[in-house]
């Protein structure tokens, strides 16, 4: 049995940057420190910082006052931030700039009196986020699917639309098309929302998975960009799972199978891809091959009160 491992994989510069913002405010402050929401969608690692003396929290109203918060690489709405504030929260905002950047593109086009329409999934931290930056819920309206593009009925002749970072690119430029059939004045952001890192690791899987008859997917089962990894080897007709670590592989998977894929979503650490080689070549694996892919070297400055 052969392994491929795809390039690029893993960790991207968010989430290094979220999770090195949480490690230095636990070094500058001390434990505890209160974190809204999972710092990144990772279960290895919000552990790891759990374990460090991080407290993940859903409502800011479970953060007493006057201690350190930081907010997530989804980003938060403007409630959230203002809800921060009125605690005397000592705030570190651990949005991705990536993410950032969306809001002020919304925050930009709606001072235009522009109606926004987001394409992203419900119920998402990042969606639920963007959807906050507008002051007006009606100014801004979620797409998820070509069905709801149909649906939508809108007065506002000013439209722009923008989208999650972490989708699936051949899927949102269906979404993109139907909004520009129905909507032919619509304006697309400046530059495309959805983030390098999402790009690069679906065009690797995608690579990948013209020579693997599995997939393995270092990821949470909350982590978007990971489960759009899973779907691409889907969609090309391979079996494919999101495992959060080596021991969740089951000998089934590998049964009659020549060559395994492995990749890992942006928030997975490499250290659970080692761990999966490991146990791939425990079950005979003989080659491991680093594919060769698009090479990443962004990176994202850490706030200033942390360096
Ligand atoms: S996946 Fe993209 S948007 Fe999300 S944290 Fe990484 S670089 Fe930022």
């Amino acid at each position: 049995m052969k392994v491929l491992l795809a390039n690029p994989r893993g960790f991207c510069a968010g989430v290094e940057r979220a999770i090195e913002i949480v490690e230095r405010a636990l070094a500058l402050h001390g434990a505890p420190i209160y974190v809204r929401h999972e710092v990144v969608h990772n279960k290895f690692v919000v552990d790891g910082l759990k374990a460090k003396g991080a407290i993940f929290v859903e409502e800011i109203s479970a953060v007493p006052s006057g201690k350190v918060v930081i907010f997530s690489a989804h980003g938060v709405s403007k409630t959230v931030r203002q809800q921060a504030s009125q605690i005397g929260a000592i705030i570190y905002d651990a949005t991705c700039p990536l993410v950032a950047k969306v809001h002020k593109e919304v925050v930009r086009k709606q001072k235009q009196s522009h109606q926004v329409i987001l394409i992203g999934h419900e119920g998402h931290p990042e969606v639920e986020g963007t959807l906050g930056q507008s002051d007006q819920s009606a100014n801004i309206a979620l797409v998820e699917t070509i069905a709801d593009v149909d649906k939508l009925t809108l007065d506002n002749k000013q439209l722009s639309y923008t989208t999650q970072t972490t989708l699936s690119v051949d899927d949102t430029q269906k979404i993109v098309n139907a909004l520009k059939a129905k909507f032919p004045e619509i304006k697309a952001p400046k530059k495309e929302d959805i983030c390098y890192a999402t790009q690069n690791r679906q065009d690797a899987v995608k690579t990948l998975m013209q020579d693997s008859d599995v997939l393995l997917v270092l990821g949470s089962s909350n982590s978007s960009n990971s489960n759009r990894l899973r779907e691409i080897a889907e969609k090309m007709h391979k079996n494919a799972h999101l495992i959060d670590g080596a021991s969740e592989i089951q000998t089934s998977w590998l049964e009659g199978v020549n060559t395994v894929g492995v990749t890992a979503g942006a928030s997975a650490p490499e250290i659970l891809v080692q761990e999966v080689v490991d146990c791939l070549h425990d079950h005979g694996a003989s080659e491991i091959i680093e594919v060769n892919g698009t090479k990443e070297n962004v990176h994202f400055p850490i706030p200033e009160q942390l360096r």
